[in-house]
């Protein structure tokens, strides 16, 4: 096992690690920014570094000070945590260059699935059911013209290093496509310093589901079933549920064996997450998440597993502590991401906090890093609380959110909880019928 583990992150993702760093008896050491020296994970830590000033350019991102960081500490691995370098394979070279560890997938694979060209090449050999869309990159517009002539109309243009829903232009018919390829193309260079785009059909209704995987190094490969992330905002989740109420039980189990065998062939290493679009009973890949996700622990919550944990204990070579026969799925679990914007404009809105009381109770989670007094810096993303809740059954854990959101504050910033108090209301969310287009085009649209 590990001697020293750096955390290489912020925010509630960094004190999920330090959690389960301390469960297992690892000492850990959190680097941070100047905005973050009163954050919680520094005041919760064994050790921080400062790595640098607020941007993240300069801190979260600043790979030779957080290198440094870990010589100084003499830290031996480096967990990324979720976003800022967790899906940079150059980053993940270096730390092993480095003579560390670095807790994630093989670089290989993270390379190949943060080019969503190749990721689509790689899923289709693996297995896998994709969107019908363009064999790889699409170079100029005549080459366009000519496959969505066979793709079919709507069409989406999307960015082959996208993330965060940016880069993705729809093509409702053949006249709007040279608009929707410009203006992905330039939308992908500007964001991602990349223009290559490719083409998919674009699904008018569909859900978002995926499915977890996580493997070892020994060989064992287990799912643990699905998350419905469907309700999303500009292509950003929202609220998370799990198990999905779309899925029989026989669906669950196919697409999980589908997902764990892809995983096998394709020699994968560590937790990942396999995302599909879910239209008329078809599953279609769309990309893989080569770590953690911020929704991890609504399938923790449903499975009993420790997520981090296992993460952990297969970067130092373990084996995974379970098989799939041992894996169940009971009761249900939801996620609210709770953040810092306006609840009807989605404007940030950072600043003081100066009441803060979690929501309590039985089956109730919070993953947040706020106190009362905490300040919310306007540098970094929104996310400032995940509300986690579990019941026996759906409606038992509907019924528990409700009386969580009610009990929960955060003052005086306006935050989504608002949003999400509306949300338990709502019928679609109720019955379950939402899909990826509610939120937006149906529920925000109504206001
Ligand atoms: P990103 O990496 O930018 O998040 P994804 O490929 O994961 O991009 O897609 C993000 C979201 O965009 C999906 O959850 C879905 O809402 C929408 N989307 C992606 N591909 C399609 C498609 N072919 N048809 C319809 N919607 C799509």
């Amino acid at each position: 096992m590990f001697n020293k583990i750096l955390i290489a992150n912020r925010g509630d993702v960094a004190l999920r690690v330090l959690r389960a760093c301390k469960e297992m008896g690892i000492p850990s050491v959190i680097v941070h920014s100047t905005a973050d020296a009163d954050s919680m994970p520094v005041r919760l830590a064994d050790e921080s570094v400062c790595i640098g000033p607020p941007s993240s350019a300069e801190s979260y991102l600043n790979v030779p000070s957080i290198l440094a960081a870990a010589g100084i500490t003499g830290a031996d691995a480096v967990h990324p945590g979720v976003g800022f370098l967790s899906e940079n394979a150059d980053f993940a070279e270096i730390v092993k260059a480095h003579g560390l560890t670095f807790i994630g997938p093989e670089t290989r694979h993270i390379r190949s699935m943060g080019d969503k060209v190749e990721a689509k090449i790689t899923a289709a050999n693996a297995g896998l059911p994709l969107v019908p869309g363009s064999p790889g990159a699409v170079h100029t517009i005549a080459e366009a013209k000519k496959l969505g002539k066979t793709i079919g109309y709507p069409l989406l243009v999307k960015a082959a290093s996208g993330g965060g829903g940016r880069g993705m232009k729809v093509a409702e018919t053949a006249a709007d496509l040279a608009e929707a390829f410009s203006s992905a193309r330039s939308e992908a260079k500007a964001a991602f310093g990349d223009d290559t785009v490719y083409l998919e059909r674009y699904l008018g209704q569909p859900r978002h589901i995926e499915v977890q995987v996580i493997a070892d190094s020994h060989g064992n490969v287990v799912h643990l079933g699905e998350r419905e992330c469907s309700v999303q905002r500009r292509h950003q989740k929202l609220f998370e549920e799990a198990p999905s109420p779309a899925l029989s039980a026989d669906q669950r189990a196919d697409i999980g064996r589908i997902a764990a065998e892809a995983t096998r062939k394709m020699g994968y290493l560590g937790v990942g997450t396999m995302e599909f679009l879910y239209e008329d009973g078809e599953f279609f890949f769309i990309e893989m998440n080569t770590r953690l996700q911020v929704e991890h622990p609504i399938t923790e919550e449903i499975t009993g597993v420790d997520l981090v944990r296992e993460q952990i204990s297969i970067a130092a070579g373990e084996k995974l502590s379970f098989a799939q026969e041992d894996v169940t799925f009971t009761g249900h679990a939801i996620e609210c991401r709770i953040n810092a914007e306006h609840p009807e404009t989605f404007m940030p809105t950072p600043g003081k906090v100066t009441a803060f009381h979690a929501a309590g109770g039985p089956g109730v989670r919070v993953e947040s890093c706020l106190y009362s007094g905490y300040s919310v810096p306007p540098y970094y993303d929104s996310l400032i609380a995940k509300l986690v809740v579990y019941g026996d059954d759906r409606a038992h854990c509907l019924a528990r959110l409700k009386r969580a959101i009610e009990e929960f504050v955060v003052e005086p910033i306006p935050t989504t909880l608002a949003l999400h108090a509306r949300l338990v209301e709502a019928d679609a969310i109720i019955d379950g019928s939402y899909n990826i287009r509610w939120l937006e085009e149906k529920f925000l649209a109504s206001d």
